[in-house]
């Protein structure tokens, strides 16, 4: 079966399953090149990503967008989507029983896409690879997690809300770039 059948009999089954919470919120699957290199994966659909049903798309959006242009990356060259793929009310963060109902869908959507690092957008998605990872310690370098590489980031919001420099967040996106060309340079400790 190829890629494209796997990801729409995968979201058919989400449609179709009962249990997945937040309805009646819009299921946002995710988006891009199936074929990518780079999976970015953040938290949860906004207010934005709800009404138009992609992922990414609202301030956060806009400025991911703006950081892949600096490292000369098209969106449509990588693939976005969240763990939790339905909005939270009011933007809220995603509770621990959201995320592990969400989980085994995200597990099986990197399965089919297989990119060769997934960069995590905010600490909730990291620590759904790294448990242990803070993301203040973590996020710019390069991880292996049962032979996955993982990059965590900050997420945008973060930038927006001014809880983190503009230019940092310009370096770890600029080292996200070379770990994909150089991934032997960038192992950390996990
Ligand atoms: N924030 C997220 O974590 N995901 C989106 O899709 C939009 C904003």
């Amino acid at each position: 079966m190829n890629k494209n059948v796997e990801l729409e009999n995968l979201k058919q089954e989400m449609l179709a399953d009962k249990t997945l919470p937040l309805k009646p919120a819009n299921l946002v699957f995710g988006e891009g090149n199936i074929d990518c290199h780079v999976m970015f994966v953040g938290e949860a659909p906004g207010e934005a990503e709800d009404r138009l049903i992609r992922p990414f798309v609202g301030r956060s959006g806009k400025l991911l967008d703006q950081l892949l242009a600096e490292i000369s990356w098209q969106r449509e060259q990588v693939y976005i989507t969240n763990i939790v793929k339905r909005r939270p009310p009011e933007n809220r963060d995603p509770s621990p029983e959201e995320i592990a109902v969400y989980k085994p869908y995200l597990a099986k959507q990197i399965e089919i896409i297989k990119p060769k690092i997934i960069a995590t957008l905010g600490r909730f998605s990291m620590n759904y690879f790294l448990p242990l990872a803070k993301i203040t310690r973590d996020q710019g370098k390069l991880l292996e997690v049962n032979g996955q590489k993982i990059f965590p980031l900050f997420h945008p919001a973060a930038v927006l809300r001014g809880t983190v420099a503009m230019k940092d967040y310009q370096q770890s996106f600029k080292r996200l770039a070379s770990a994909l060309n150089n991934p032997a340079d960038n192992f950390g400790p996990f």
